[in-house]
């Protein structure tokens, strides 16, 4: 096979990491703050295991990054460029954002939700 002129391994690369809906479900909470994975679980109402899982990956590909704050660890976008992807991703299909989380979430006891306002 002849070499190819251009390297398209890296964005290859970063859409297999998208192609996944609960990946896009996670960054989507993931727009406006850094979540634990109780507040992702909270919102999203997948299984903790389930959405370590998919953070892993995430955070693998070099997306997501993490810090620990006592007992708790946070997930953050590192990346903010994948929001235009996934912006024109939904454009092109004609979908709205699903922005109806609300930013406390009941059945969270984060620190960000049990913080009294
Ligand atoms: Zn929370």
């Amino acid at each position: 096979m002849a070499k190819q002129k251009y390297d398209y391994s890296s964005q290859a690369k970063l859409f297999k990491t998208l192609m996944h809906p609960a990946r896009l479900a996670i960054l989507d909470v993931l727009r406006s703050r850094e979540a634990c994975v109780c507040h992702l679980e909270a919102a999203l109402g997948y299984r903790q295991a389930y959405i370590s899982q998919q953070l892993m990956e995430l955070r693998g590909n070099g997306i997501v990054e993490s810090r620990r704050d006592g007992l708790n660890i946070f997930y953050r976008v590192c990346k903010p460029g994948v929001f235009s992807v996934l912006d024109t991703a939904r454009e092109a299909l004609g979908e709205e954002l699903q922005t109806d989380w609300p930013d406390k979430l009941p059945a969270c006891d984060c620190p960000h939700c049990s913080q009294e306002a």
